[in-house]
């Protein structure tokens, strides 16, 4: 579809009535979106249920493999549904190659496999945990200034394998460079030291969408605390699966990986 077509579909499908005002996100793989529905309203987006609070705030995220076309059904409280098909704007992603990373930590030795299992079990459950905070609402912050070292959904090929696609952004920053919480929220997890992770945070900012922070030196807060947008919450490092130190910063909606470079605007 030629953008001003795609532009053109957009503005009618979020002018319909049952769209109301606030419509905020990137209608792309990775993407982050939120509306506000009708109070009491239900929807689902492929056929699959999707959260929406009781006053209509409805939140999805569109992984990086997301398809093209998108069909959200929304049911309001007087009964009425309305379909709305749409499609994504598509994007390319990166190849990176990485060669010289050891290699038990390309192919992990046998040993490593149960413990590998139980931290990988633990991230995708703390990933898809959803509350009713409301944090992301206020937007997000660069965790830490930088350059950026992996972009979102490249494809690495680690010493000539290919590995499972960039789940987030990598920002190059020197060790102990200090680590701020990208939004407000509630600590899930901070964990002192993961095979492939390391030192990692894990931030819930409400209705399934939370941050990932890892590879870091050194965290600062604990499991169950509040934190403020802003607020220190370790520093850079290099622990896990990592070939310098920097921050890998992730951004999940229900376990799905999501962009967060389309979360934040350049400057804050
Ligand atoms: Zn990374």
């Amino acid at each position: 579809m030629k953008p001003v077509n795609f532009l053109f579909f957009v503005i009618i499908f979020f002018s319909q009535p049952v769209f109301a005002d606030l419509i905020k996100g990137d209608l792309t793989p990775g993407g982050l979106i939120h509306a506000f529905l009708p109070p009491n309203s239900s929807a689902t987006l492929n056929g699959k249920n999707i959260f929406v609070a009781s006053d209509g705030l409805l939140v999805f995220g569109f992984g990086r493999n997301a398809k093209k076309r998108q069909i959200l059904v929304v049911k309001t409280a007087d009964g009425k549904i309305k379909h709305r098909s749409f499609q994504l704007k598509p994007r390319k992603y990166l190849v990176q190659r990485i060669d010289g990373l050891p290699k038990n930590m390309v192919t992990p030795p046998q040993a490593y496999w149960a413990r590998i299992k139980h931290e990988a079990k633990i991230l995708n459950t703390v990933r898809r945990l959803t509350s009713k905070r409301r944090d992301f609402l206020n937007g997000f912050i660069w965790p830490v200034k930088g350059r950026v070292s992996g972009v979102y959904g490249s494809q690495r090929i680690l010493n000539g394998k290919p590995s499972r696609p960039h789940s987030g952004i990598d920002i190059a920053a020197p060790q102990g460079t200090l680590i701020r919480a990208a939004a407000s929220g509630k600590i899930l997890l901070s964990h002192p030291g993961m095979f492939y992770t390391g030192k990692t945070i894990v931030i819930d900012h409400g209705c399934g969408v939370s941050t990932i922070y890892i590879h870091l030196s050194k965290t600062v807060i604990r499991e169950g605390q509040e934190v403020k947008k802003g607020a220190i919450i370790g520093e850079v490092g290099e622990t896990g699966r990592a070939t310098g130190p920097h921050l890998h910063w992730g951004l999940t909606w229900n376990g799905v990986n999501l962009d967060p470079s389309l979360v934040v605007r350049s400057d804050e």
